[in-house]
């Protein structure tokens, strides 16, 4: 059941365990609840995952702090963090496959990177002064769990595989300590950066068929990822065997990249991920010259993998 009041009435004359929405509410509690177990560590839920991204850089830092992003991360991350720097924090880019660089104040890994697909050095990054949060959202806690690879933190956009069904737009931060969780969910309270309970609600009900939902699609997307390295139009595919994101570089470059995007039927032309309907989209559009121009990709969803590969091989010969 979804509670949406926003005010719950004393008890005996004292706030009780909710008492005013911003602060907390039954549903956004339930599936932070779930969600934590996944990860192994303390969850809050915040609107987006980009919403969860600003929450916790600016509970952390302050201005003249710097971390050190993964080279290759989800672009808009960066773009998030430039936007940030008016505010006095800074950010680097580094390679994720070795260690961070020494003197930033906080360390951002994506594993695997959207839409490049590299994996972090974990040990290399749990080694480092500051604290470590991994965006594992391409991968989700069925795959990996960040905490376990000494990571602080886990962090997700809930809108993707972890909602499932392109209907929810929220986010997360997976705590591994209690004091940082304090003082996160005193951050949110504070700012207000608070999700509704309905979509927190539509979170609990995904989590269910999460497991097998990823499972499915990770095992049709290693099908894909193999045929689509087979395929003559193809020049390099990236899919490290975990969850079922991955991306192609299509020969021909930008325009025959675009014919393949154009020309696909089943598979939806749209942007994000982690849905039951698969979606795939060129990346230079939105990130320019960060991605090879002919890049392509691809999310694997529900649908049966023969006919994902008519589809896709269909749109290919076009190309
Ligand atoms: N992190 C990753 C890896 C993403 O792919 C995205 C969105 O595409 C985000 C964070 C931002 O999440 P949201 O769109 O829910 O704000």
């Amino acid at each position: 059941m979804i509670d949406r009041s926003t005010i719950w009435p004393y008890e005996g004359g004292e706030p009780g365990h909710f008492y005013y929405r911003r602060y907390a509410h039954p549903s956004g509690e339930a599936a932070e609840e779930a969600l934590g177990e996944l990860d192994g560590g303390r969850a809050l839920l915040f609107p987006s995952g980009s919403a969860a991204i600003t929450a916790l850089v600016l509970a952390l830092l302050e201005p003249g702090k710097t971390i050190a992003l993964a080279e290759g991360a989800y672009y808009g991350t960066g773009v998030l963090f430039q936007a940030l720097a008016r505010w006095g924090l800074r950010h680097v880019e580094f390679d994720q496959t070795g260690a961070p660089p020494d003197g930033t104040d906080l360390v951002w890994l994506e594993a695997p990177s959207n839409p490049l697909l590299t994996m972090p050095d974990f040990e290399a990054a749990a080694a480092h002064a500051a604290p470590v949060v991994c965006d594992s959202t391409a991968a989700t806690p069925v795959f990996l769990r960040p905490l376990e690879h000494g990571c602080d933190f886990a962090l997700h956009s809930a809108t993707k595989y972890l909602g499932g069904h392109h209907d929810v737009l929220l986010g997360a931060v997976v705590c591994a300590r209690d004091e940082d969780y304090e003082r996160l969910r005193e951050f949110r309270g504070r700012s207000g950066i608070v999700a509704s309970p309905d979509e927190a609600w539509l979170l609990s009900r995904s989590l269910k068929t999460l497991e097998v939902r990823v499972r499915r699609q990770a095992e049709t997307a290693r099908e894909l990822a193999g045929r689509l390295r087979e395929h003559p139009k193809v020049e390099t595919v990236r899919y490290p065997g975990l969850g079922a994101l991955l991306s192609f570089d299509v020969r021909g470059g930008s325009a025959a990249a675009h014919r393949v995007e154009t020309s696909v039927r089943l598979i939806a032309n749209a942007t994000s991920l982690g849905g039951v309907s698969s979606v795939l989209e060129t990346r230079s559009r939105w990130e320019g010259e960060r991605v090879p121009p002919g890049l392509v990709r691809l999310s694997i969803g529900l649908e049966d993998a023969e006919a994902l590969w008519n589809d896709l091989s269909a749109a290919l010969d076009q190309s």
